[in-house]
């Protein structure tokens, strides 16, 4: 029988995923990618010699890697070195506001007893419960299945899970929610941030984006080389499976005939034909348009102001004075809300930002180099990426995060201009996202069933990535790739192998 033959549009992690699992079943799979790298926003750039992740550096959720790789006759722990971090994060607010969460519930509770008070700790342990709870009722009938719209997810999780359903508040704030178990706001704005890791605002996110937390609290790795490593031994995998991965190749059209799909064409004219094709870009790019009108998805525009976050990035090489930077630090602003409203509302960067470190170069709980090391340092901004910031707008974010830093006392010494990364960056490097990094916001209830599932209304065209279902992160846009290699082999089953008068006048690269 003839390879069924696939086209990847993308090489990010929900991109590779599918095209290791389908290269792992025996398809002939193409992963055309229109950078010069593979991992999409899982990247790393040169600075002062030196490379420093751009993108994710939490990793969590590792046993959709460890299934991934299981799959396709591999074991995640021989490709990647990972090491658990007992400091999932230190957190401060002043100088002398300074809190750590660890790996270890009781450990952590101890520490939010010293910090807030014994009230507080017994809130957070109900808290973290909760979050269990949310996790356990939606990993099944959600995380690891199809998109459900509600009724079906009612249907899956059962007449004993309705209760469960219910009992997460999937129509409170996550905000309003967070004041069931802590009455210090900074505690709040502490497990309230874990919406951002969906690109979402506290004051607006569902309850449910509790379920982060769990995420977090069950566990955070760091992985030898950054998360861009992970996102390069999938590829290796992917390829010693048999894939093949194009770099340089951006895909300008997504061609069909009769109905069906029937290849891409690159943006140089090329065509290759394919039974199949899995989008692994941003959807909007498909709502927008620039994969061809054979796929445009009107449900797929998504409204500026329906976008998740974006963020301004600096890379940098510095020497830190006067914080004791773990691997994962966080400066909270001194009014979250103030902060959101600048941006969601405003559209503009936030005076006072929340800023995220991460010192590359150290352990988790911060041991590491005495001199200049690698830091990321990230700001919260507006995905208005068809707008450009000033260079004074950007210097001014710089300078409102050294003065946060400096707040709680950490003063950093660059030993080389930075490389940052604007809204307009991310959205010249992800098409159709406008540089929100998340898809669509997960505001209100039903954002979280507006993202698209994996099957689309083309016979043979199929959505992956942190845009679709079940949503963005490393982890879960792995987890798009696999449901997308599921449907799609479900669905080629039963379809007799298409080899068009299709891709008429086109080459076909084989
Ligand atoms: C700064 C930052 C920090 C983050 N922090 C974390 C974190 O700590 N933990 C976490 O889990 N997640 C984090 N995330 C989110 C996480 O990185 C993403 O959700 C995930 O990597 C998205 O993967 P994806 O499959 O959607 O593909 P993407 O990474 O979006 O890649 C899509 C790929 O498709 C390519 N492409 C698009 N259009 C075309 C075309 N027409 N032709 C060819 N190629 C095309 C692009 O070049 C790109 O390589 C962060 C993201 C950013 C940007």
């Amino acid at each position: 029988m003839t390879e069924k033959r696939v086209i990847v549009v993308g090489a990010g992690i929900g991109g590779l995923s599918a095209a290791l699992t389908l290269a792992a079943r025996g398809f002939d799979v193409t992963v055309l990618e229109r950078a010069a790298s593979v991992g999409g926003k899982m990247r790393a750039l040169p600075v002062g010699g030196a490379a420093i992740e751009a993108g994710p550096t939490v990793f969590t959720m590792r046993w959709v890697f460890e299934e991934l790789f299981a799959e396709a006759g591999a074991s995640l722990e021989s490709e990647v070195r990972l090491r658990a971090a007992s400091v999932l994060a230190r957190h401060a607010w002043t100088a002398n506001e300074r809190l750590d969460l660890f790996a270890d519930i009781d450990a952590s509770a101890a520490a939010v007893s010293a910090f807030a008070g014994p009230r507080e700790a017994d809130g957070y342990r109900r808290f973290c419960a909760r979050a269990a709870e949310v996790y356990r009722t939606l990993e099944g009938p959600f995380i690891r299945s199809d998109r459900p719209n509600p009724v079906e997810l009612g249907k899956r999780v059962g007449l004993t899970g309705i209760g469960d359903l219910w009992r997460i508040q999937p129509f409170a704030t996550l905000w309003s929610a967070l004041g069931d178990y802590f009455s210090d706001p900074r505690l709040r704005q502490l497990f309230g941030r874990y919406a951002t890791y969906c690109g979402a605002s506290p004051f607006a996110a569902p309850a449910t984006l509790m379920l982060v937390a769990h995420v977090e609290q069950a566990g955070i790795w760091t992985v030898e080389g950054g998360l861009s490593r992970l996102a390069r031994a999938v590829a290796d995998l992917a390829e010693r499976r048999g894939a093949r991965i194009r770099t340089g190749a951006h895909v300008a059209r997504i061609v069909t005939e009769r109905g069906r799909i029937a290849g891409v064409q690159l943006a140089d004219g090329e065509r290759i034909a394919a039974d199949a094709v899995i989008a692994g870009g941003d959807v909007a790019a498909l709502g927008a348009g620039l994969l061809g009108p054979d796929a445009a998805r009107e449900g797929d525009r998504v409204p500026a102001r329906e976008r998740s976050l974006s963020a301004v990035t600096f890379c940098l090489n510095a020497r830190a004075r006067g914080f004791p930077l773990a691997h994962h630090s966080v400066f909270f602003s001194s009014d979250y809300r103030a902060e959101f409203d600048a941006i969601l509302r405003g559209r503009r960067l936030p005076p006072d930002p929340t800023v995220y470190v991460c010192a590359q170069d150290r352990d988790d709980a911060g041991a590491g180099p005495d001199g200049s090391e690698r830091l990321l340092v990230l700001v919260n901004a507006p995905a208005d990426g068809e707008r450009r910031f000033t260079p004074q707008e950007i210097a001014a974010c710089e300078t409102s995060w050294t003065k946060r830093l400096a707040a709680c006392g950490l003063k950093l010494e660059p030993a080389s201009p930075a490389a940052v990364t604007t809204p307009e960056g991310f959205g010249a490097l992800f098409p159709g996202t406008g540089g929100a990094l998340y898809g669509r916001a997960s505001h209100g209830w039903t954002a979280t069933f507006k993202r698209p599932g994996a099957r689309t209304r083309v016979p043979g065209l199929y959505l992956a990535g942190g845009s679709v279902h079940p949503g963005p992160g490393v982890p879960m846009a792995a987890q798009s790739g696999r449901l997308a290699a599921a449907a799609l082999i479900v669905d080629l089953a039963s379809t007799p192998t298409w080899r068009g008068a299709a891709m008429s006048g086109g080459t076909s690269m084989r």
